[in-house]
C-alpha cells in the first residue's frame, strides 16, 4: 500500500509519515518547504519538492508513483496571513486540493485524508463543545479555504466515489511544530520563553481553545486508512482552556519567571473554541488519550 502525504515535511504530515512508515506503508511526500523542513522527512521515504498549486508537476507525481491513499496536509495555515493574502491561502488550500483530486481520479486513487479545521471553521457561536451538525461560518480566509476544499472532496465523494475521510482538527500541538509562523501558540510561547523574551498574548487571556496532541491527531489518521465510510468529524479534547493558563503551563514547565505582554485580538481569530468528538469517537472508536498538562512536559522535553 503506498500513501502519498502532502506537507510531509510539515509539522503533523511528518508524525504521519512517520507512523506510516512504521507500520509498512510505502511513504512518499510532497512539500514545498514553505513552513516544512528536510529535517522532518523521515530518510525511508520518497521525497517531492513540489507545490501543489503546479497542476502538471503534481499529475506527473501521481502518474509515477500511483499512491493508493492521499493523506492531505499541505496547506497555508495561518490565519493572520490569509487575512493579510487571502489569494494566496485561497490558491494553495483550495486550488491545490482540487489538482489532487484530479490527479488522484485519474490514477486510481482509493482513499483521501484531509485535514481540515475545527477551531478556525465554525465562527463565533455559544453551542461548545462544538458538533458538527452546526453550520461552519469562518471568520477567516484560512477557515473559508478549508470549508471549500471540504465542499470540494465531498464533491468528488459523489461524483467520482472517491472515498474521503475529513478531519476538523482543534488546535494541535507537540514535538517539530514550527514556533517562527504566526500560528502554534504553544511552540511559539516556549520558543519565547526559551530566548528569555516576552510571549504576547492577543487579547486579555481570556480567549480559549481546545488543544490536542499530536500523537491523538496521528492515531486518528491511522483509523482513517482502516475506515470504509465517508466521514467529516471533529478531532479535539472539548475543553476550552485559556491563553492565560497556556502561558502559566509553560512557564511553570520552563521556570519562566517573567510576566507575557498582552495585544489586541488580531483579524480573523474567534474568541473562544471547543470541539465536540463523538463523532470521531463513534465512528473510529477515537479519543484522546494525552491531557494538556501531559502533552505540554512531552512537548518541552523533545526541545
Ligand atoms: P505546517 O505548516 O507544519 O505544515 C504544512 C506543510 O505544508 C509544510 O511542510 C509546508 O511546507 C507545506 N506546504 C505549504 N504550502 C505548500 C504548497 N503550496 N505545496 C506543497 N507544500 C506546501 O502545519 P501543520 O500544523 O503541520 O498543519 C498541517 C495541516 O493541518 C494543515 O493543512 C493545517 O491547515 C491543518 N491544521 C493544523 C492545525 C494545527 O493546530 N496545527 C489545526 C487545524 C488544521
Amino acid at each position: 500500500m503506498k500513501i502519498l502525504i502532502t506537507g510531509g515535511a510539515g509539522f503533523i504530515g511528518s508524525h504521519i509519515a512517520d507512523a506510516c512508515l512504521n507500520k509498512g506503508y510505502e511513504v512518499v511526500i510532497i512539500d514545498n518547504l514553505t513552513t516544512g523542513t528536510r529535517n522532518n522527512v523521515h530518510k525511508n521515504a520518497v521525497f517531492y519538492k513540489a507545490d501543489i498549486r503546479d497542476t502538471k508537476r503534481v499529475a506527473r507525481i501521481f502518474s509515477k508513483e500511483k499512491p493508493d491513499i492521499v493523506n492531505h496536509h499541505a496547506a497555508l495555515a495561518s490565519v493572520t496571513e490569509s487575512v493579510e493574502n487571502p489569494a494566496e491561502t485561497l490558491e494553495v488550500n483550495v486550488v491545490g486540493t482540487v489538482n489532487l483530486l484530479v490527479a488522484g481520479v485519474a490514477h486510481g486513487l482509493q482513499k483521501f485524508i484531509f485535514s481540515s479545521t475545527g477551531g478556525a471553521i465554525y465562527g463565533d457561536i455559544e453551542h461548545i463543545p462544538t458538533p458538527e451538525t452546526v453550520e461552519a461560518q469562518p471568520p477567516s480566509p484560512y477557515g473559508l479555504s478549508k470549508l471549500l476544499a471540504e465542499r470540494v472532496i465531498r464533491y468528488y465523494g459523489k461524483e467520482y466515489s472517491l472515498p474521503y475521510v475529513i478531519f476538523r482538527y482543534a488546535n494541535v500541538y507537540g514535538p517539530r511544530q514550527n514556533p517562527h509562523g504566526e500560528a502554534g501558540v504553544i511552540a511559539i510561547f516556549a520558543e519565547t520563553m526559551k530566548q528569555n523574551k516576552q510571549p504576547i498574548i492577543f487579547g486579555d487571556g481570556n480567549k480559549t481553545r481546545d488543544y490536542v496532541y499530536v500523537e491523538d491527531i496521528v492515531d486518528a489518521n491511522m483509523r482513517a486508512l482502516d475506515c470504509d465510510k465517508n466521514i467529516l468529524v471533529n478531532l479535539g479534547r472539548g475543553e476550552e482552556i485559556k491563553d492565560q493558563v497556556v502561558f502559566d503551563t509553560i512557564a511553570r514547565a520552563l521556570e519562566y519567571t517573567q510576566h507575557p505582554q498582552y495585544a489586541p485580538v488580531r483579524a480573523g481569530e474567534m474568541l473562544r473554541s471547543a470541539l465536540s468528538t463523538s463523532a470521531a469517537h463513534n465512528e473510529l472508536g477515537w479519543q484522546p488519550v494525552t491531557d494538556f498538562e501531559d502533552g505540554i512536559e512531552k512537548t518541552i522535553a523533545s526541545y
